[in-house]
């Protein structure tokens, strides 16, 4: 296939295989390139993140495998570094992704339930689901000057269960500035964003992130997209992928097929 996945889980974080049976489907669905981006450890106390104490053994077996298996695939080492993770540094590329927010010195989880973004949203913001997103939005649009990062990861993850649970009314004015401000001060820098497949495969929406309005934004900057998966197992390395790199086609967006071409 033409399109590769940069953005994928092991069971070092919240995935369920290991980094060597996700690298043979992949070979198996006839990729030509994979990225590793397990969620590097965070700052606080976290039950889905890498341990800190694992991190050097995971470098070590993406290396190895790289090694092994190139000629057959182009392997590169990643991470999926959150706002909140303790800085990275050897990775041959990050993803910049915001999943909490913190208010009032709590970590609110922004992709763990409907029941608790809905608890967390009456809780500290009044039932202000807009403010919610304002605040979101705000963290994204720091995540490259916060990280580094080279690909901002599921740039609207805040509606995750907005399809099954709808709180957030993306078509307010206030909603919109939010996040065209972030797009805004994120245009300057390097990133490029992902086509985000992840919660499609896990049954959650029907469309990928981000959303299309964003999607026609981003392109008109001349910026290339990422066409990632997201995945946590082996089952659902490609889901979607390819509808989504016809989709960008019939748009005439563009996308990358190879890391290499923005690092
Ligand atoms: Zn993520
Ligand atoms: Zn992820």
């Amino acid at each position: 296939m033409e399109v590769s996945t940069y953005h994928t889980h092991t069971n070092f974080s919240d995935g369920k295989n290991t980094h060597e049976e996700m690298l043979k489907k992949a070979i198996q669905l006839g990729m030509r390139e994979y990225g590793f981006s397990d969620h590097a450890p965070m700052i606080f106390p976290c039950s889905w993140s890498m341990k800190q104490e694992d991190e050097s053994a995971y470098k070590s077996i993406i290396l190895e495998l790289k090694e092994r298996y190139k000629d057959q695939i182009k392997v590169y080492l990643g991470i999926e570094q959150d706002y909140y993770s303790t800085p990275a540094s050897g990775y041959d590329y990050l993803i910049g992704s915001v999943h909490y927010i913190e208010k009032n010195g709590v970590y609110l989880p922004l992709d763990e339930s409907p029941a608790k973004t809905r608890e967390n949203v009456e809780k500290y913001y009044g039932g202000d689901a807009l403010a919610y997103c304002e605040d979101y939005y705000k963290l994204v649009a720091d995540l490259y000057n916060k990280t580094k990062c080279h690909i901002i990861g599921h740039l609207d993850l805040i509606t995750k269960f907005n399809e099954i649970d709808p709180i957030i009314d993306t078509t307010h004015p206030r909603y919109i500035k939010a996040y065209k401000e972030a797009i805004e001060k994120l245009k300057s820098t390097p990133v490029i964003y992902e086509i985000n497949t992840g919660a499609i495969s896990r049954g959650y929406r029907k469309s990928p992130y981000p959303s299309d309005e964003m999607i026609d934004i981003i392109a008109s900057q001349n910026k290339p997209f990422v066409i990632c998966s997201d995945t946590h197992s082996t089952s659902t390395i490609d889901t979607n992928l390819e509808s989504e790199k016809q989709r960008l086609k019939d748009k005439g967006y563009t996308y990358i097929t190879a890391l290499s071409d923005i690092l």
